[in-house]
């Protein structure tokens, strides 16, 4: 029943599109709230915060890959933290001016998803610190 329509990201790669209805059938509410709606789980609540399995954290919307356990690290923040993704041209940064904040919103490239925000007080070699959503990954375990 699903219908794709693919179409050219500043990547080059084939995008994922749905209509408003399938992301609602396919995702929950929680996941929707962040992915469709750019929404924020509260702090210390996602899944992942304390998740420490070796793995390749994927968008829940599309499956991208979008972050190694690798470059994961405890931030203090309550939400899981990067220092980097696992393939930069996986994810679309775009500068978002909402809540009175100049930040840097963190999208997956393929679908568009909400992710997060990134920010430049990282602990590793990249300086960025990638917050996002635990709501908008799952974990392939390896
Ligand atoms: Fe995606």
């Amino acid at each position: 029943m699903n219908t794709h329509i693919h179409s050219q990201n500043q990547t080059g790669r084939p995008r994922v599109e749905k209509t408003e209805r399938e992301w609602r059938e396919q995702l929950t509410r929680d996941q929707y709230n962040v992915l469709r709606g750019k929404g924020t789980e509260p702090p210390f609540t996602g899944r992942f915060v304390h998740e420490k399995r070796s793995g390749t954290y994927r968008c829940a919307g599309c499956g991208a890959e979008l972050f190694s356990s690798e470059t994961k690290f405890d931030s203090g923040t309550g939400w899981p933290s990067f220092t980097e993704p696992a393939d930069r041209a996986n994810v679309e940064l775009l500068e978002d001016r909402s809540w009175g904040m100049r930040r840097i919103e963190v999208n997956c490239a393929a679908c568009g998803g909400h992710l997060g925000h990134v920010f430049p007080d990282g602990p590793g070699a990249t300086g960025e610190r990638y917050c996002i959503n635990s709501c908008s990954l799952e974990l392939n375990e390896h």
